[in-house]
């Protein structure tokens, strides 16, 4: 089943303690930092869904983690805790580029709502990628089928199109062999290899190939010592307008 992940970064030992247990409790993969420079570690890691972000925070302020967190991965959600009455803090964060904001003192139900809210505002669009393109092929990831014409087609396994799809919904950043492993084949790193992402991309990339001729080396990018990029050689369409 699938678990969203969320990184915690709150200096507060109680507070970071209460809301890692509610989140675990209500079934995230939870990670913790005390402080901004392992919070911005964390919260930049491959395959985060969330990160909350306390604000005054030792090593780094949040303002600071939240702006280059931002230049890092620009599309990750992010929710502020801020303290009581720190009205410009709110406003600024948001200007930031936050998604949300949580004022402390908090209830754990007020904060799951929150959480709950978030996410699925942000999964869903990242689940909207219906339709791929790539040179003149069509691929409806729903039916798992690349067409070139009416009577070229080619049908994508499962995994191939689980693969393809979180490249394209991914397309700013390069994308580890460990993230896809946890987040296409939804296990932990230990079950797979990594070499078994290598194979299923080469399969990927081999039916990507148009029949006619274009091999479409630009679709999927190989990233040196890290992983895979969705190319410029992909453009995608979404299943609502
Ligand atoms: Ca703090």
């Amino acid at each position: 089943m699938f678990k969203a992940r969320i990184v915690v970064v709150e200096d507060e030992p109680a507070i970071r303690r209460g809301v890692t247990e509610a989140l675990r409790l209500t079934g995230y993969d939870v990670s913790e930092a005390a402080d901004g420079l392992t919070g911005l570690k964390e919260a930049s890691a491959g395959g985060v869904d969330l990160v909350l972000l306390d604000l005054m925070l030792p090593k780094k302020d949040g303002f600071e983690v939240l702006a280059e967190l931002r230049r890092i991965c620009p599309s990750r959600p992010v929710i502020v805790l801020t303290a009581r009455g720190g009205e410009d803090d709110r406003v600024r964060g948001l200007k930031m580029g936050a998604d949300d904001y949580v004022v402390k003192p908090f209830s754990a139900r007020e904060l799951l709502a929150r959480v709950e809210a978030v996410l699925r505002r942000t999964l869903k669009a990242a689940e909207e990628v219906q339709q791929v393109r790539c040179g003149r092929a069509r691929i409806d990831l729903q039916r798992r089928e690349i067409r070139w014409s009416v009577d070229e087609r080619a049908e994508l396994s499962e995994t191939e199109a689980a693969l393809l799809k979180y490249l394209v919904s991914n397309r700013d950043r390069a994308v580890s062999r460990d993230e896809m492993l946890g987040r296409v084949w939804g296990i932990g790193t230990a079950g797979l290899e990594t070499r078994a992402v290598d194979m299923h991309i080469a399969r990927l990339r081999a039916k990507l190939k148009d029949p006619a001729g274009d091999d479409n080396a630009e679709a999927i990018i190989t990233v040196r010592a890290h992983g895979y990029m969705a190319g410029p050689g992909l453009t995608f369409e979404t299943s609502t307008p």
